[in-house]
C-alpha cells in the first residue's frame, strides 16, 4: 500500500515480492471500500490511515532499526502473554495478525482443514513467506490456550523459534499458581533471549506504558457510550488492531489526540451515524487485522457498532496492573493476577465473561448483541448459547454468527444481519 521503496528490505526478510504485491493491492482495495469510503470520519483517523498505509514499510523498518540496537523483537498471537515483560527487557512486542485468508493451501497440507481461520492464516503468511512482521521476530511465544493453537506450535516450531507458555484452564488455585510460575518462566525466557536483566525499575516503566495504552483505549470505549456514537466500529476495530503493532508510547499519544476530538464531537453532539441507529455490540472471538468483513457487513446496513467484547476490544484492555509493585517477583504476581482475570472462553467455568457481556450490553445503550465466532473455534461457539440465554434475560437480543476469512458467505450473512437488523428498529 506505501508509494515508498521497501523492495529490498523485503527481499533481505525472505518476502515472496509477487505474491506480497497482490495481497497489499488487495488490501488496499479492501481498505479502500470499508475505511475511506466513511464519511464524517474523525479526523484523527488519518493517524491510523497513515499507520496503515506504511504497515508493511514504515513499521519493518523500525522494527529492523531496533534489531540493530540489539533489540529483540517477540511475536505474540494471544492476549495471555504479557507485553510488559517484553518491553521490560528493552524488547518489541508485536500482535501478529493472522487475519487474512492467506497460504490457506499450504497451510492444509500440515493443518487439518477443520481449523480455525485464525490458526490456518498464522502458517499460511510463514508457509507462503508474506508477512514481514513474522518474519522479523527473534521469537515467537505460543500459550495452550485451545487444542488448535496448542498443537499447531508444535508444528510451527519447525519453521520459527518459538517459546510455548501453559495457560491453565481453570481459575482455582492450582491453575493460579501454574500461571504465576509460567509467568515466572516467561521472565527468565526473555532475559535469557535479549541478555539483559529485568530490574523493578525498568518492569515499573513497561507497566506504566502498558497501562497508559489501556488506559487511553478505555477512554476511547467511554467516548462510544454517548448517543449519536461519536466514531464508527470500524475506525474503533482498527484502531484495537493498530495497538498490538504500533510502537506503545506514539500510539497512546496519537490515540489520546483523537479523544481528545471525539470529546468535542461528544460536547457537540456530532455523530458517525444517526442517534436512531441500531447500536450493536460484537462478542467473541479475536478480529486479527485485516478482519473487517462482519463490521463492515453490520454498519453497511445502518447500524453503529458501539463495543467489542473481544480480544481485539474490552477484553484485552480492562484491568490495569498496579504502579505499586516494589519487587520484580512483586511485580510479576500483580502482573500474574491482571492477566488470570482475562474470561476468555478456554477456561471452565467461565461465568465472568457473562456478566462482561451483560454489563458491556447495558453500558454501551446495545439494541442488540452479534456474537462471532470462527469456524471451528470450538470455546467460543459452545459458549455461544451461554451468552444468548443471559442476554436474553436481559431482554437482549443476539445473532449467532460463525463465519471465517472468506467471502463466499457476505451475501447470507448481510441477509441474516439486515433480517436481525429489521428487529431491532
Ligand atoms: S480467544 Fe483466548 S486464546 Fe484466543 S486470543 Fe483471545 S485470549 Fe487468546
Ligand atoms: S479463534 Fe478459537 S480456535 Fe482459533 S485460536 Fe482463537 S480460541 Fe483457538
Amino acid at each position: 500500500m506505501s508509494e515508498n521503496d521497501y523492495t529490498d528490505m523485503w527481499t533481505n526478510l525472505g518476502i515472496d515480492l509477487e505474491a506480497h504485491d497482490r495481497l497489499m493491492k488487495t488490501l488496499g482495495q479492501f481498505y479502500g471500500d470499508i475505511y475511506l469510503s466513511q464519511t464524517n470520519r474523525p479526523e484523527g483517523m488519518k493517524y491510523l490511515d497513515f499507520v496503515l498505509s506504511e504497515i508493511h514499510g514504515l513499521r519493518i523498518r523500525e522494527l529492523l532499526e531496533a534489531k540493530n540496537e540489539g533489540r529483540k523483537i517477540v511475536g505474540t498471537f494471544c492476549l495471555y502473554v504479557p507485553e510488559e515483560i517484553v518491553l521490560a527487557a528493552d524488547g518489541v512486542c508485536i500482535g501478529l495478525c493472522a487475519g487474512a485468508e492467506v497460504g490457506t493451501e499450504q497451510a492444509e497440507q500440515i493443518l487439518p482443514r477443520n481449523t480455525c481461520a485464525l490458526i490456518k492464516s498464522f502458517f499460511g503468511f510463514k508457509l507462503a513467506r508474506l508477512c514481514p512482521y513474522t518474519e522479523s521476530c527473534d521469537l515467537v511465544i505460543g500459550e495452550t490456550t485451545c487444542d488448535g493453537k496448542t498443537k499447531a506450535y508444535e508444528l510451527f516450531a519447525e519453521l520459527a523459534d518459538v517459546f510455548v507458555i501453559e495457560v491453565p484452564n481453570t481459575k482455582g488455585d492450582a491453575g493460579r499458581s501454574l500461571w504465576r510460575s509460567e509467568i515466572g518462566r516467561l521472565k527468565n525466557k526473555i532475559e535469557e533471549l535479549s541478555g539483559r536483566t529485568i530490574t523493578a525499575d525498568g518492569l515499573r516503566a513497561a507497566i506504566e506504558t502498558v497501562n497508559a495504552k489501556r488506559r487511553a483505549l478505555a477512554r476511547l470505549n467511554a467516548l462510544r457510550e454517548t448517543v449519536p456514537a461519536p466514531i464508527s466500529g470500524r475506525d474503533a476495530l482498527l484502531i484495537n488492531q493498530v495497538q498490538f503493532y504500533d510502537d506503545p508510547v506514539r500510539f497512546t499519544a496519537k490515540l489520546n489526540e483523537l479523544c481528545d476530538e471525539l470529546d468535542d464531537r461528544v460536547q457537540r453532539g456530532i455523530g458517525v451515524a444517526p442517534a436512531e441507529a441500531p447500536r450493536i455490540l460484537v462478542s467473541g472471538c479475536p478480529m486479527a487485522a485485516p478482519n473487517w468483513k462482519v463490521p463492515y457487513i453490520i454498519e453497511k446496513n445502518g447500524a453503529v457498532i458501539v463495543g467489542e467484547e473481544s480480544c481485539v476490544g474490552e477484553r484485552g484492555t480492562r484491568n490495569l496492573v498496579p504502579e505499586t509493585g516494589r519487587s520484580v517477583d512483586e511485580m510479576l504476581d500483580q502482573i500474574a493476577e491482571r492477566y488470570f482475570r482475562i474470561d476468555c472462553a478456554v477456561f471452565t467455568p467461565n461465568e465472568d465473561r457473562m456478566g462482561h457481556v451483560r454489563e458491556m450490553s447495558e453500558r454501551y445503550g446495545a439494541n442488540g448483541v452479534v456474537h462471532y465466532a470462527l469456524q471451528f473455534c470450538t470455546p467460543y461457539a459452545m459458549e455461544a448459547g451461554k451468552v444468548e440465554r443471559a442476554l436474553k434475560a436481559d431482554g437482549v437480543p443476539m445473532l449467532r454468527i460463525e463465519t471465517d476469512y472468506g467471502m463466499e458467505d457476505f451475501a447470507q450473512i448481510e441477509t441474516r444481519v439486515q433480517a436481525f437488523l429489521e428487529i431491532l428498529r
